[in-house]
């Protein structure tokens, strides 16, 4: 079953940049929603609770857990991260045509697993070397943050054979393009069209 909904899964190493296609996309489709995590992370100074993230205690999420109010959850760079059943409740009652999650390759295994019409996007660093210094160029994690961050990329490129579509976002301008094009193109998939082909058979077929 594809829904009308679009589900989009936007995964990378850290700072590779899917935070920056993300607020592209959803500056170019309006219509398109913002999964907002929770997690056991402490926000960064630019980052608002609600907007960025559901910042909440580790006792918090565990309880959260324990609820089953997440469709996915795991920990990634030693903290929890999930993604709330709710959130897509909200995309569907605010009638979005859809909704992008930012998560981890877990995650996208995760909602792989119970929504394989999900679309995933794995974004890739032009080199390792560049990677590092958009960790160190983004100012806001401490050195062993980094290190781990950086540590970890590895394994998370590993796991890129788990995504429907992978692209490198070198030129920015390009990596942007490219995304608003897996948008436009999944949109018409048939199956997202079918409601709007049966309307039209449904029409009145005389001409007079
Ligand atoms: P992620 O969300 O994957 O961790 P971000 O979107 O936060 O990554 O990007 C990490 C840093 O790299 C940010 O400072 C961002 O401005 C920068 N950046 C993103 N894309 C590019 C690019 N194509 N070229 C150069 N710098 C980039
Ligand atoms: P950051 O701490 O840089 O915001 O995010 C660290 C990593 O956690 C990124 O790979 C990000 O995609 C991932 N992440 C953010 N939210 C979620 C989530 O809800 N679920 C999962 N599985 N990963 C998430």
């Amino acid at each position: 079953m594809v829904d009308d909904l679009l589900l989009l899964i936007i995964s990378s190493p850290s700072g590779a940049g899917k935070t920056t296609l993300t607020r592209d996309l959803l500056v170019q489709f309006p219509d398109l929603t913002f999964s907002v995590s929770h997690t056991t992370r402490k926000p960064r100074a630019n980052e608002q609770d609600g907007k960025d993230y559901h910042f909440i205690d580790r006792a918090r999420f565990d309880a959260l857990v324990a609820a089953d109010a997440f469709v996915e959850w795991a920990e990634v760079h030693g903290n929890c991260y999930g993604t709330s059943a709710e959130e897509i409740e909200r995309a569907k009652r605010d009638q979005r045509r859809g909704i992008v999650f930012d998560i981890d390759y877990q995650g996208a295994r995760q909602i792989k697993a119970v929504r394989p019409d999900a679309v995933s996007v794995f974004v890739l660093p032009p080199s390792m070397d560049a990677l590092k210094e958009r960790l160190r160029g983004r100012a806001s994690d401490d050195e062993a943050t980094i290190e781990r961050r950086f540590s970890n990329a590895r394994r998370e490129i590993e796991h890129y054979g788990l995504f429907d579509y992978v692209l490198v976002n070198d030129q920015l301008e390009q990596a942007k393009l490219r995304i608003r094009s897996i948008v436009v193109a999944e949109r018409v998939r048939r199956p997202r069209m079918a409601r709007q082909a049966e309307a039209l058979l449904r029409q009145n077929r005389t001409l007079g």
